[in-house]
């Protein structure tokens, strides 16, 4: 496999910062499409990753799954793109294609396992696949996604996990019109969350930890927003939440929020605090309570949440940094200190 040497920004160990290094690209294949990156965001995951927090984390380590460029060269037999478009890549890279769930568009759960943008078995060169805290990005043009031209390309970059994650279960558990929906946590995702369900008609709550966040939610297009410690606010919410979207990437008690639901109604966690998280019988079994998850969303579900954001003018707010403030940024984050999803501009690089 020809490959070529590009510029990247990684680490070899959970105690080492991120930093300058060296990593190879594969050369394009007939499918192949090749990016230039432009902009990269940086999720919880990727921090939650570079700390092992899950226990697989495959080092040397590059992380950056929110991946917007410009197309620079195509294999022979690429049809969906040209060069000079522009283009992006989120969480999956590869993905088996005949199995039930791919065959659904749903190569998130790929029997066979689906290819990680970062920190995967890279079948082509061995080792991990290397995400987009990089020079270029290379894969399968059947993974690859077009950014409507009309987005602001940073901003449009944490669309393609933040985005995706929360469009997903919004859309699958109905959040619309005549249905009151929590967002809990405001990050990345929760942000975004309250964008999204906005302009899916839904009336939304956020549920924040942050006094700082009470007011800004508004600003984001919530309709209520709740401190989750103040007692009073959050008893006049008890039984009136349709669904609760969970973005709460640390351990938190789910009971309190099973407790804000309707009968019939879902809380769904996306967030993914590496600790287990209990649940009293009776916060479920009374009101017919459902708690549930999702992860991210397929590749056709992607490309339509990139449609639907571009007729709605949704982006993320975000901070853009250089490549060399991303440890800064990671410790940031770690102490929920973004407004609200911090990207890389990887002309820095
Ligand atoms: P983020 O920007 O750090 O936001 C997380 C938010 O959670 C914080 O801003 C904070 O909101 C709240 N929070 C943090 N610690 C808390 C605690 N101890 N108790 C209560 N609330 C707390 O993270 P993100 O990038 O949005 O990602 C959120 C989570 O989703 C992460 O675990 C990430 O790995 C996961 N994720 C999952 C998927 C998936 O497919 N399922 C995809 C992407 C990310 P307030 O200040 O408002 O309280
Ligand atoms: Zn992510």
């Amino acid at each position: 496999m020809n490959t070529k040497n590009i510029k990247a920004f990684g680490t070899e160990a959970i105690d080492t910062p991120l930093h300058a290094m060296q990593i190879k690209r594969r050369e394009v294949m007939p499918h192949d499409v090749e990016m230039q990156i432009l902009y990269c965001g940086i999720c919880h995951s990727d921090l939650h990753q570079i700390r092992n927090e899950f226990g697989h984390t495959m080092f040397p380590i590059v992380p950056g799954h929110e991946i917007v460029g410009r197309v620079t060269r195509i294999g022979e037999q690429v049809t969906k793109f040209e060069t000079g478009d522009l283009a992006a890549v989120g969480c999956i890279i590869d993905s088996c294609g005949h199995c039930e769930y791919c065959e659904e568009g749903f190569e998130q759960f790929c029997d066979k396992g689906v290819t990680f943008s970062f920190n995967s078995p890279d079948k082509y060169l061995g080792g991990a696949t290397f995400g987009g805290f990089s020079e270029t990005y290379v894969c399968n043009e059947q993974y690859m996604l077009h950014i409507p031209e009309t987005l602001d390309p940073a901003g449009a970059a944490p669309l393609l996990c933040a985005g995706i994650t929360v469009y997903s279960p919004l859309k699958h558990w109905q959040a619309g019109p005549g249905k009151k929906v929590g967002i809990l946590g405001i990050g990345g995702l929760g942000h975004l969350a309250i964008k999204i369900a906005k302009a899916m008609g839904a009336h939304v709550v956020v549920f924040t930890t942050s006094p700082s966040k009470v007011e800004d939610a508004k600003r984001l297009g919530a309709d209520e927003a709740v401190l989750s410690s103040d007692h009073d606010q959050m008893k006049s919410c008890f039984n009136k939440m349709d669904l609760i979207l969970d973005t709460v990437s640390a351990k938190h008690d789910i009971n309190t929020y099973l407790n804000l639901l309707r009968p019939d109604g879902s809380v769904v966690l996306v967030g993914l605090p590496p600790e287990s998280l209990e649940i009293s019988a009776f916060n479920v079994v009374h009101g017919r309570k459902s708690f549930s998850g999702s992860n991210i969303g397929g590749i056709a579900e992607t490309q339509e949440m990139l449609d639907f954001c571009a007729k709605h003018h949704i982006t993320a707010d975000i901070e853009l940094i250089r490549v060399q403030q991303v440890n800064e940024a990671f410790t940031r984050l770690q102490k929920g200190d973004v407004h609200y999803r911090f990207v890389i501009d990887m002309a820095s690089l």
